[in-house]
């Protein structure tokens, strides 16, 4: 199943946020005065073999649900994370798609250990190819659980126009361990090893 990422509202195509859904089939009622409304547009009474998902009120462009996802992800600049706890120092990583460089450090022991790369054009489209089965967009803002030692976690998601936050404590979304498997292979190095 595809979950909708959060950036659904705006077009991928003029990027105004004036999208509405597009239903199909029979309409009941109450979907008939939305669609009056102008809050959903009926595409038909059968869908086709490519539904469209979406429809733009300012362009009139329709894209699908995987397409919107495709838009979401295409937005990703770059991505900062970290993971650790006081006790066993942190693991760092900030990746820049504009660049092609990865950066990672540790801070293990309090020694302070750093290794800086550059991966290829081509590599930037697998780590994002990456992180779309990973769900990252979709992961809430905080996972929180109230104890004071352990690990912690933050990844922000650089963005053309707002970046996004997600952080927990002691608490990890679902594909946190596919999570740091992509963070291994993107910088090569050591990532996570919290999540047991
Ligand atoms: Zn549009």
């Amino acid at each position: 199943m595809i979950i909708i990422a959060i950036n659904v509202r705006q077009c991928p195509s003029c990027e105004a946020k004036t999208t509405i859904p597009i239903l199909y089939g029979d309409l009941t009622p109450s979907a008939f005065q939305r669609v009056k409304e102008g809050l959903i547009k009926h595409g038909g009474s059968t869908a086709p073999q490519t539904a469209y998902h979406f429809y733009c009120k300012s362009c009139g462009h329709e894209w699908t649900k995987e397409q919107a996802i495709d838009s979401a992800y295409e937005k990703i600049r770059g991505i900062k994370t970290s993971v650790g706890g006081f006790r066993q120092g942190f693991y760092n990583i900030e990746i820049c798609f504009d660049t092609n460089k990865v950066t990672w450090s540790s801070t293990a022991c309090g020694e302070v250990e750093e290794f800086e790369k550059t991966f290829r054009e081509t590599d930037s489209r697998k780590v994002l190819e990456m992180l779309k089965p990973i769900n990252l967009l979709n992961w809430r803002a905080k996972y929180n659980m109230d104890v004071l030692d352990g690990t912690s976690w933050f990844v922000e998601v650089v963005r053309t126009g707002r970046n996004i936050t997600k952080s927990g404590h002691n608490l990890f979304p679902a594909e946190w361990e596919e999570f740091c498997e992509a963070m291994r292979k993107v910088s090569g190095k050591e990532f996570g090893g919290a999540a047991d």
